[in-house]
């Protein structure tokens, strides 16, 4: 992405020619006067200079001269401020306002593009800029356009030749196309969307659509109408990923436990997969779901999504809890409440040796009522049995609470993103860490009311007092800034 400024890549490659050949050059860039027929003048000019030409027996291409500089393929137009940088008193041409950013589709910026898209030969041959001028794309925050580069294929051009006369016209079967333009949905066809070179624009046969908008409209899955990828642009969750992401690790890094309860949620993870271009599928990459970590206080102190329901992701996550816990100096805990406990003890006790892993005591208050069991819950109440037996039921803590209950709730939120929006992987994410992060300040800012907190809390209360029980930690912290300096 580069800003454009013509006369001043002008000036920057007149500096790098030899006298003799300025005022040629300079004469054919000033007969383009607009902006983005200096960029094909630009582009054009790069291309020449680090192109192997036709009859060179050379096989290594030139390099750009240190001289030139490199922008694009994705040209922005010159804002006000550019101009006012550039002259005191500058001469506003509203026209300049309209221009869209270009992207240009030139094998200066993809070379590995040298192959017939119809036949699949290489004996091809690049021919020229498109006649036509840009075409339009559809982008996220602005309208865009492209211009593109045309490829002439020889065998292609053969059977043009060789074909009769009548069969191009109308009403005939097609004349054989022998000049692909890399802006038309011909051109990639044969290309599967996550082939196509980063960066380059996708082109279908109505319209094309920038590889911004296009990875956001695969995110929230093709079937969305248009409404709601609008309503999903505005949503900030969507688009500022990463200042939910910065702002939910910054409070969770202050959030510690002495008891907590691990479990796994998997209706919710489901919802994170990704699309399978060719079988219109989805995969759900994500099989070990959604492994929470709560504490007594009912926060979530670590959350991630699972590959597996191997130990190794677990100890990932404990490890994170126990550098917080070493860092503010802390205890570590001394508790663990698991229903899978026999399964992740050794897990838990390698990241903290000495604590306690106990089952979860929910199955317990369900057996009270004997008319939940049913022939598969008699099988369940088996298994529980031999937890029993080997003294998984005992507390260390019975002081705190540690029940599965709370963690039961926890999955109605989960849930609830699952059924209102529509999301991949990546924003799934994004909306887990907002989950978290509100969830985790309503009870920051509960227990920083209550003034009967154990100290092991200072840290989560001064963090939550800080900003002022806003979830938008990033604005109070710039809030608090602004008002610090004053
Ligand atoms: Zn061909
Ligand atoms: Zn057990």
């Amino acid at each position: 992405m580069s800003v454009f400024e013509p006369e001043v890549v002008l000036e920057i490659i007149l500096n790098s020619l030899h006298p003799s050949k300025r005022t040629v050059f300079t004469a054919k860039w000033r007969a383009s006067l607009e902006w983005e027929a200096s960029i094909v003048e630009y582009v054009g000019y790069m291309y020449d200079l680090t192109k192997v030409h036709g009859n060179s027996k050379k096989t290594v291409p030139p390099t750009l001269p240190p001289g030139i500089p490199y922008y694009g393929p994705r040209f922005i137009p010159p804002t006000y401020s550019h101009l006012s940088k550039r002259e005191n008193s500058p001469r506003i041409k509203p026209e300049l306002a309209y221009l869209r950013p270009l992207n240009v589709v030139h094998p200066f910026y993809y070379g590995d593009l040298k192959k017939c898209p119809q036949c699949g030969s290489i004996d091809v041959l690049w021919d020229s800029w498109t006649n036509t001028g840009h075409c339009r794309l559809h982008g996220i925050r602005t309208e865009e356009s492209a211009i593109g580069y045309q490829l002439r294929c020889k065998p292609c051009e053969k059977r043009a030749l060789a074909q009769p006369a009548v069969a191009s016209g109308p009403d005939n079967s097609k004349a054989v196309q022998h000049c692909f333009v890399t802006t038309s949905a011909i051109f990639w066809d044969k290309w599967e969307h996550w082939e196509l070179p980063r960066g380059i624009p996708v082109f279908t046969h109505r319209c094309g659509v920038t590889r911004e908008l296009f990875d956001l409209i695969i995110e929230m899955r093709p079937s969305m109408t248009s409404g709601g990828l609008a309503e999903n642009i505005r949503r900030p969750s969507s688009m500022n990923r990463a200042i939910i992401h910065s702002s939910y690790s910054e409070l969770t890094w202050v959030l510690t436990g002495r008891v907590y309860s691990i479990d796994n949620t998997f209706k919710a993870s489901a919802k994170a997969t990704i699309v399978d271009g060719k079988n219109q599928g989805c995969t759900n990459i994500m099989k070990g779901g959604i492994l929470t970590c709560i504490d007594e206080n009912n926060c979530i102190d670590s959350w991630r999504l699972c590959q597996s329901q191997a130990n190794a992701e677990l100890e990932e996550l404990l490890r994170g809890i126990y550098n917080r816990h070493v860092s503010l100096d802390i205890p570590m805990p001394d508790m663990f409440v698991a229903d899978n406990c026999c399964h992740v003890r050794n897990a838990i006790q390698k990241i903290f040796p000495g604590a306690h892993v106990c089952l979860d005591a929910v199955y317990e208050k369900w057996a009270k009522h004997g008319d939940v069991w049913s022939r598969a819950a008699a099988k369940v109440h088996a298994d529980q049995l031999e937890h029993v037996k080997k003294g998984c039921l005992e507390r260390t803590r019975e002081d705190l609470a540690c029940d599965g209950s709370r963690i039961e709730g926890s999955h109605k939120s989960w849930n609830s993103i699952m059924r209102s929006y529509a999301s991949g992987i990546e924003v799934f994410t994004s909306l887990g860490h907002d989950l978290t992060l509100r969830r985790n300040l309503r009870m920051a800012a509960s227990i920083l009311l209550s003034n009967t907190s154990p100290a092991h809390l200072n840290h989560m209360k001064a963090f939550a007092a800080s900003i002022l029980g806003s979830h938008h930690v990033r604005l109070a912290n710039a809030t608090a800034k602004l008002w610090n300096t004053l």
